[in-house]
């Protein structure tokens, strides 16, 4: 991307979050400047006292106004305590607020994304923008802008009251300063994309983190540790690299700074020393004294500054990648759905449906087939056929590059995604389970189903078969912390829960996994009852599905090469006939 392209965006995105953090919150912000300006102004007073304890109380051995002057000190601390005390409080709580916010704002948008996103996506990387990315806010809103806004001030102030003491002595101090300036933008610019690779970095290595640990078995099993161990390391090292270089970076600025101050103070001395000793310059100790806390005055909100530029720079990096992922447009964005389905019955026309993951890699090559309402279908083809392709098109994950697919004469092309979900069940291999208790996980699509038709679906699924042997029953808590379920059992919840949500359109991709001949009944049984009176597309590898199938797809290759039903298949002796025999011989 050319410099110029990335400035502009910069831009944008300081724009959009002015516009979305900062114009909002205006009020609140305005509050915490006159909380900073009241701050700052208090902590200009303690400066001034040496001056005025040494060129007027002390000489006049006036104990009255000592009293006084400690009095004012005393009072401006105080000051600058309390306002301080209530800046964090006010900013940082709504810093926080806000990261809530936007946390949940972004994970509300990427589940809403379309399934294809999540393909081409670690979840690794989508937890890491969900969760750390948005923290960048903090430092817009929170203590980074009190600071800077703060710093600022302070050193305006400082600035007037320099002059006013000497100009000679503070032209002497501005000239070592703006050369900090310089060094100061220049390392700062270096900064900011070290800041962008790093958020890069840091979601590729813990998305890799969370892949192998999903993977453990694979890993294990193909002896695969060390090369994991590796490519962990180099992602760490990665990692270290980077920090390191934005650490020399600002180290470079901060020791710049104080070199230039100790400098500086020098300078003063020699040129400030023989001012006070010539009785022709109005110059005073105490106005030296004074002078030379200033200019700290000055310069530490500039070293501070240069943190903030810092912690900025990474806010803006961190919210870059946020409005990134809010600008993909969901699924449910989708212009051309506008379409409410009214009562489904679920009768599906495939016509020429066509369709390419990758551009110019056609996988599906013009599907056509018709499923009546209630009908079940099955899919049955080699690996890689493109059978997920056309039961993830059945249920709206993709939509056809052309063709069309038509349920009860509409096409589900233009039918909302709500109206057409809400009817649609799937049951896939390896159907996942959340940590929690066998009673959540069913009632997950339809959390305020009745007891009864909870127990139906049960018992339609014979998930009391095993839950009854437990001593909690539906209340076992599964996963890490609860008991480990055979593949039959979780697939038994599966189409428990399928059952409950009660779908007029059903996917199912049935596990290969080989059971034992009752947990198979079992299950046999219980898919036949979740197929029953509904359209269903399934991925098929049982025998007893195919065979009470009302119709059979052999695909290959992206097109259906056969189709009927099992007898008509049979009598056929075409590739069906092959793969059936070739399966009831095993
Ligand atoms: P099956 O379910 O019959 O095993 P699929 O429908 O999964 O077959 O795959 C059909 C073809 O599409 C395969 O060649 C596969 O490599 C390709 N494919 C599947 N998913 C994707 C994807 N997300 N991106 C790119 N190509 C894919």
């Amino acid at each position: 991307m050319s410099k110029q392209k990335k400035d502009k965006e910069s831009l944008a995105t300081v724009r959009a979050a002015f516009r979305r953090f900062i114009w909002p919150r205006r009020k609140m912000l305005l509050i915490g400047l006159l909380l900073v300006f009241i701050n700052r102004l208090a902590g200009l007073v303690l400066p001034a006292a040496p001056k005025y304890l040494l060129d007027t109380v002390l000489p006049q051995e006036d104990s009255g106004l000592l009293y006084a002057l400690l009095g004012v000190v005393a009072l401006a601390v105080l000051v600058q305590s309390i306002t301080s005390f209530s800046l964090v409080r006010l900013l940082s709580v709504e810093a926080q607020y806000m990261i809530a916010e936007l946390r949940s704002e972004v994970q509300k948008h990427i589940i809403n994304l379309p399934v294809k996103f999540f393909d081409n996506t670690k979840s690794g990387t989508l937890v890491s923008r969900i969760m750390t990315d948005v923290e960048g806010v903090r430092n817009l809103v929170g203590t980074g802008f009190t600071q800077l806004i703060g710093g600022v001030l302070t050193s305006i102030g400082a600035l007037i009251i320099l002059l006013n003491i000497s100009w000679q002595l503070t032209l002497l101090s501005i000239v070592p300063m703006i050369l900090f300036v310089f060094v100061a933008i220049r390392a700062f610019g270096q900064i900011r994309p070290i800041f962008r690779e790093r958020g890069k970095i840091q979601a590729d290595v813990t998305g890799r983190l969370t892949e192998a640990m999903g993977g453990i078995r694979v890993i294990k099993g193909f002896h695969a540790e060390s090369s994991e161990i590796g490519i962990f390391r180099n992602g760490v090292v990665r990692l270290f690299e980077n920090i390191k270089s934005s650490l020399t970076a600002t180290a470079l600025v901060t020791s710049a700074g104080t070199f230039l101050a100790g400098i500086t103070t020098v300078g003063l001395m020699a040129i400030g020393g023989p001012m006070i000793m010539d009785d022709a310059n109005p110059l005073t100790t105490g106005d030296l004294i004074s002078f030379i806390f200033y200019l700290a005055a000055l310069i530490f909100p500039l070293v501070q500054m240069s943190n903030i530029g810092s912690q900025l720079t990474e806010a803006f990096a961190g919210l870059d990648r946020t409005e990134e992922i809010l600008r993909t447009a969901k699924e449910t964005d989708d212009p051309r759905r506008t379409e409410e389905l009214g009562d489904l019955k679920g009768h599906f026309q495939f016509e020429d449906v066509r369709f390419s993951y990758d551009e110019g890699k056609e996988v599906l090559h013009g599907i056509t087939f018709d499923a009546p309402a209630g009908s079940v279908t099955a899919l049955v083809g080699s690996s890689g056929s493109g059978k997920t392709t056309i039961a993830s098109l059945a249920a709206t994950f993709l939509d056809p590059d052309s063709g069309r697919i038509l349920v009860d004469g509409q096409d589900l092309r233009e039918v909302t995604l709500t109206s057409f979900r809400s009817r649609l069940g799937v049951v896939l291999q390896d159907d996942f389970l959340f940590e929690g208790t066998i009673r959540e996980n069913i009632l997950f699509p339809r959390p305020d189903a009745t007891e009864e038709q909870l127990v139906e679906a049960v018992k339609a699924a014979y998930v009391d078969e095993f839950t009854n042997r437990f001593e909690d029953g539906l209340d076992t808590l599964i996963g890490e912390r609860g008991v480990k379920l055979s593949g039959g059992q979780r697939q038994r919840i599966a189409i428990a829960r399928a059952i409950l949500a009660d779908p007029k359109v059903l996917i199912l991709d049935e596990a290969t996994s080989n059971l034992d001949t009752l947990s198979e009944s079992y299950i046999q049984q219980s898919l036949a009852e979740l197929m029953k009176g509904r359209t269903t597309f399934v991925i098929a590898h049982r025998l007893s599905t195919i065979r009470k199938a009302d119709q059979i797809l052999v695909i290959d290759e992206g097109l259906i090469e056969e189709r009927g039903t099992h007898d008509e298949l049979i009598a056929a002796e075409g590739k069906y006939y092959q793969l059936y025999t070739y399966q009831s011989r095993i």
